[in-house]
């Protein structure tokens, strides 16, 4: 098979299963959104942009992986051990079976919770499919996807672990019966995703990855994965219209 065949072949597998930064899956969740925990996988692979996500000291987010404006992306790394400490389970309507995946730190539960019921008083029914991935959950899933694809296809579409959103219990893949509760990109287009896109910040989350903004955030549109940051800091990053990335580049520390 040529390369640019099969590259288009991936991403269109990326697609259909809604794998990309969240590295869940739509068609085979128990399998491929942490319901085998903890496989016993080498730790050795390389890892040559680590940086740790902790603290430059400057601006906000910048407080440790402890914290509600934690940065992580590709460049900047949770720490293997890293757990949060006020994990509970997320009480909306969910998806999945996997308990792991249906709890989210307290405060981000809290406020998940409080914008479901607002979206349900608006007539919009959410659903919650993938929140907290433990490191090793999230070391599987890439695993997989790395021994299937090879490690440079599947980081096109998972993330490694440590680099993932969903181990700090503050980012949640929401979904709706209109896109037959997976996580597809047609989700922004459906008036459940339309009233997220325009209230989600209200209750302290971000859509994280934008479209057209890949090459900034490192991942393809995901109008399902929510970040939570707390009230102002959502609002604020809302408002400014750029992402968490370039938010932070802007310096705005106020
Ligand atoms: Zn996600």
């Amino acid at each position: 098979m040529d390369k640019t065949r099969r590259m288009l072949i991936v991403g269109l597998a990326a697609l259909t299963v809604g794998t990309t930064a969240c590295g869940g899956s739509a068609d085979k969740p128990a399998d491929h959104e942490g319901q085998q925990n903890g496989s016993a996988q080498d730790r050795n692979k390389p890892n040559p942009a680590k940086t740790k996500a902790v603290p430059t000291g400057e601006g906000e987010g910048s407080a440790g992986d402890a914290s509600i404006q934690v940065f992580v992306n590709k460049r900047y790394e949770l720490a293997e051990d890293y757990a949060p400490t006020d994990l509970v389970d997320v009480e909306v309507p969910t998806v999945l079976r996997n308990p792991e995946v249906n709890q989210l730190r307290e405060e981000a539960a809290e406020a998940l919770k409080l914008m479901f019921g607002k979206a349900g008083e608006a007539g919009y029914k959410l659903y919650a499919r993938s929140g907290y991935r433990s490191y090793k959950t999230q070391e599987a899933l890439f695993d997989r996807y790395a021994a299937r694809e090879g490690e440079t296809a599947a980081s096109r579409f998972s993330a490694r672990a440590g680099q993932s959103e969903h181990q700090t219990g503050l980012a949640m893949d929401i979904t709706s019966d209109s896109v037959d509760l997976q996580l597809s990109e047609n989700f922004g287009e459906t008036p459940e995703g339309r009233w997220v896109s325009g209230n989600a910040h209200n209750f302290g989350f971000i859509i994280r990855y934008p479209k057209d903004k890949e090459e900034i955030t490192g991942y393809m549109y995901e109008p399902w994965h929510l970040r939570y940051l707390g009230a102002d800091m959502a609002a604020k990053v809302y408002e400014s219209g750029l992402t968490l990335e370039e938010y932070r580049n802007a310096g705005d520390a106020s």
